[in-house]
């Protein structure tokens, strides 16, 4: 039996932030439990896009926090300042105008686009149904798996202990306060705080104390397609016309992800049992989508595709915040958002153990608390797109 100050787990993105926020801020006695490998959940099949491109202003603040740390690494987490761009029909015009305009006054860098502009950035692009566009010169894409592991390694160094193959079975407690957890196998890690960043699979671990934290898994669809010839850096494109998202790959390849989340042929499904190759349907889909858009490849063909799960709750929003016995704090359900505003939620999590709330007056603790899903006070956009899921 060992006693920790903190337990974490989950070693995806989230968890290991939050070590890395922890011991730069001197708590050195931090534990990460990961059941298999770091980075092999959600991390491991994220597209990676970076931008601050969000209706709710904590997250959009999140993510404008973050972008400092990720421009640092640049080639360490192999990031590409390619900008990135949303576009938007009629229906949608008004929305982005003000969700731009939120943008600006908390700080971010993000500017309206004129529609030829767009269309000079990114010359084999069909626009003829594009009504407005935005863009943000700083975004563009990284590997989330190589940022994950450089705050393990930056956790590792201040001290921080990482076990992976060690799955938790359950929470323990004694009277009102976390005690530690239980391995699978019977050994007790004792522990003051308890954190859960096991993605969807933190519900489970929720459920044995009795909490419920609606979390469903939302399987995403990917392609990945060789447009005849090499594409050079371009932004990355929020297509919420066609409802696709597009960036380029290193080697010049095309990575389309799915973002109808209406779609019913992907949600819900277990994380841990899931097709991971597109559909036919859905390849046949996305590929018309993309012979809409990009008229300009000269000869497109789909190389392969796969598909990776979401963890969703009600609002697709994350919970971030203290749930349940004194000590225990759920860090989980961040669907599409977790990598671009992963340095940000680290450093919440650490304002709330050490500060006990957060220090960000952009980033209210109140808007990711547990509570909100029964009180139906659920953390949305006030100038939601219509028709365009709810990543944005
Ligand atoms: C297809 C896809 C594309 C995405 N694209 C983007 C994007 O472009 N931009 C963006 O910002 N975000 C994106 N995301 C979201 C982002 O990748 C995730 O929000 C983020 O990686 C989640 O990190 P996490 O640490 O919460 O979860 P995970 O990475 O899932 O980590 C949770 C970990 O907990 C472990 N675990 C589970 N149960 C236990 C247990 N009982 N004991 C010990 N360990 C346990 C799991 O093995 C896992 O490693 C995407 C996600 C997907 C799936």
């Amino acid at each position: 039996m060992t006693r920790n100050r903190v337990v974490i787990v989950g070693g995806g993105l989230i968890g290991l932030s939050i070590a890395r926020a922890l011991t730069e801020r001197g708590v050195s006695d931090v534990l990460v439990l990961e059941r298999h490998s770091l980075a092999s959940g959600g991390t491991g099949k994220s597209s990676g896009i970076v931008r601050a491109h969000y209706g709710v202003p904590s997250i959009a603040a999140m993510a404008w926090r973050s972008l400092p740390l990720i421009e640092k690494l640049g080639d360490v987490v192999g990031f590409r300042q390619t900008g990135y761009t949303v576009i938007v029909g009629e229906e949608n015009e008004a929305a982005l105008r003000a969700n731009i305009a939120t943008h600006q006054s908390l700080g971010i860098e993000a500017e309206m686009l004129a529609v030829d502009e767009l269309a000079a950035l990114w010359p084999m692009m069909n626009v003829e149904d594009v009504a407005a566009a935005a863009i943000e010169r700083r975004g563009g894409y990284a590997d989330a798996s190589q940022l994950a592991l450089y705050f393990g390694q930056v956790a590792r160094d201040k001290g921080a202990r990482v076990r992976q193959h060690t799955p938790v079975a359950r929470v323990l407690t004694e009277g009102e306060k976390v005690t530690g957890v239980e391995l699978e196998g019977g050994e007790v890690v004792e522990a003051d705080t308890v954190i859960l960043a096991a993605g969807w699979w933190s519900a489970r671990l929720l459920a044995g104390l009795g909490i419920d934290f609606p979390v469903e898994g939302y399987r995403s669809e990917l392609l990945v397609v060789d447009a005849g010839v090499p594409l050079a850096d371009l932004p990355v494109v929020s297509d919420l016309v066609s409802l696709q998202y597009c960036r380029i790959e290193g080697s010049g390849q095309f990575l389309v992800g799915n973002s109808d989340h209406d779609d019913p042929e992907n949600r819900y499904v277990d994380p841990d049992d899931y097709s991971n190759i597109a559909s036919e349907a859905g390849i046949e889909k996305y590929a018309e989508k993309v012979m809409h858009r990009f008229p300009g490849f000269p000869d497109p063909s789909v190389t392969h595709s796969y598909a990776g799960v979401y963890d969703v709750p009600p609002d697709w929003n994350p919970v971030i915040a203290p749930v349940g016995p004194e000590g225990l704090v759920l860090c989980a359900g961040f669907a599409g958002h977790g990598f671009k505003i992963s340095p940000a939620v680290g450093d919440l999590v650490a304002d709330l153990v050490l500060e006990g709330d957060s220090t960000d007056p952009d980033v209210p603790a109140r808007d990711f608390r547990l509570e909100r899903f029964a009180e139906g006070d659920l953390l949305r956009s006030p100038h939601p797109y219509v028709g365009a899921g709810e990543m944005r």
